[in-house]
């Protein structure tokens, strides 16, 4: 069921979209109406969250069923609400993943009190989360702890923070209770921290997962690990993840190989390769060495520049993951982006010479896998098309496991090409995944956006 209305974009960035799901290949292929009517279902189905939030298990450590055990237990304890409704589903292909069904959209009632949060804490409330302070935009005059209030995002970023009432486009995102008064959020010099209003009835429930279980349950979209399995990496290979921060898919290669080889993982920006070591230590993952650097420079053929991190002599390594930079239009809930059709479109060139690199470090007879969480062909279908032609070295792999859709007709590709690349279209099944799509058809369809395409190197 559609609550919210669908994602809003600056009209030019529609324009293209829709010529990217309107495609001259598309039409041929479904024709106008059907490909109209897939375009408007993704603009809906972006502003509403998944329908199961998906949870990685550290099978390195425990076993699945070990794993489960203590998940609902912990959850159990948190649950103010009937815990026996509480379904932690193991993923029947995939060996590290424990699903929990999202209950939603709830009838709640909305109150008089109204708090504005930003988009992006709206996301995340929607994904399970409690409001924390940072994100609140706009209180009553007089909130105090223990207030029960409503909560709404700000869908264009027009409240400004401190504000007592907002007019502006809000959407509703549940009930919750003030654990802050409104001084303490707005008045005191230093940024607030910690859980500002505690969700208690929210429109959709999943479990908070904040502090739980943080060595044995890592939060992460299906799609995200999908791309490590695919990957494939096995004890004491030598792999690089080039463009690695926070370190979700850096974590699940280390941890599918047993913590045994090495892992190097590389981000442009300094501050997030701590989140890359404070997650490889909190999932007790030794393999994985972390790096700052500039990925599209990370190949140097001189010898005398060699030391443990890169620049690294080419073919390398036995595995490459190039999780690129993307405009991120697959993200889920997503109700606004801001973003300008230049932006939409400047990654191509960024992830081309990323591409460079990765051919060059990857040892012939490696793997390199390229994924994105955006819905473009530009950085997805076309990319392959274009490194394919680029690198004659390089040919397209089956993938296992293989629970998304092909990929999109638009870039040339050809059906054989376009059945081995795997892209989550949640709008394929977004009418069915609404109704009566049983598990685990709903969970492996109703996802983010994404794409992944598997090479191998001649
Ligand atoms: N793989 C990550 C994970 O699963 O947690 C997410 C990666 S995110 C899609 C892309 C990352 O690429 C960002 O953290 C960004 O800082 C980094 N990045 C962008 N340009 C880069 C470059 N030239 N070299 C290295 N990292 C880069």
């Amino acid at each position: 069921m559609s609550v919210f209305p669908r994602i809003s974009l600056k009209p030019d960035v529609t324009e293209y979209l829709k010529s990217v799901f309107l495609n001259k290949e598309v039409l041929a292929a479904v024709g106008q109406q059907e490909a109209e009517c897939r375009f408007q279902k993704l603009l809906t189905c972006l502003s509403h969250p998944p329908s199961y939030t998906c949870v990685r298990a550290s099978t390195h450590l425990a076993a699945l069923e070990e794993i489960r055990r203590q998940l609902g237990e912990e959850l159990k304890k948190m649950c103010s609400s009937s815990p026996e409704d509480l379904q932690i589903l193991p993923h029947p292909r995939i060996t590290d993943v424990l699903l929990l069904p999202v209950d939603g959209p709830r009838p709640v009632q909305q109150l008089s009190s109204e708090v504005v949060v930003g988009a992006q804490c709206g996301s995340a409330v929607l994904r399970g989360a409690h409001v924390f302070a940072p994100g609140i935009l706009g209180s009553p005059k007089y909130m105090k702890t223990g207030d029960m209030v409503s909560v709404f995002s700000d869908l264009e970023g027009r409240c400004t923070r401190g504000a007592t009432s907002f007019q502006g486009k809000k959407v509703f995102l549940g009930n919750g209770v003030a654990e802050m008064d409104r001084s303490t959020i707005f008045c005191t010099g230093e940024p607030p921290r910690g859980i500002g209003v505690r969700m208690v009835a929210p429109l959709y429930q999943s479990p908070s997962f904040d502090g739980v279980l943080p060595s044995l349950a890592f939060l992460q979209n299906l799609p995200s690990v999908v791309v490590g399995h695919v990957l494939g990496p096995r004890p004491g290979e030598r792999i690089l993840d080039m463009c690695a921060a926070p370190g979700g898919k850096t974590c699940h290669i280390a941890a599918l190989m047993g913590d045994q080889g090495e892992v190097v993982a590389l981000d442009r920006i300094r501050n997030k390769i701590d989140r890359i070591r404070q997650n490889a230590q909190m999932l007790r993952l030794q393999s994985i060495k972390a790096f700052c650097f500039n990925s599209t420079q990370a190949v140097s053929s001189d010898p005398a520049q060699q030391t443990e991190g890169p620049p690294f002599l080419p073919d390398s390594f036995d595995r490459v993951l190039l999780d690129a930079p993307c405009s991120g239009l697959g993200q889920r809930p997503n109700m606004a982006t801001t973003w300008s059709l230049k932006e939409i479109c400047s990654y191509q060139p960024l992830q081309r010479k990323l591409f460079h690199t990765a051919v060059q470090l990857l040892k012939k007879g490696g793997v390199l896998v390229y994924s994105t969480c955006t819905v473009t062909l530009a950085e997805n279908e076309e990319q392959v098309a274009w490194a394919l032609d680029t690198f004659p070295c390089l040919t397209l792999q089956p993938q296992e496991p293989h629970i998304g859709a092909e990929g999109m007709l638009g870039a040339g590709l050809s059906p054989e090409q376009l059945r081995l690349l795997q892209r989550f279209s949640p709008e394929l099944s977004w009418d069915q995944t609404q109704t009566t799509t049983a598990f685990p058809g709903r969970a492996d369809s109703d996802t983010i956006g994404f794409f992944i395409a598997k090479f191998l190197k001649n």
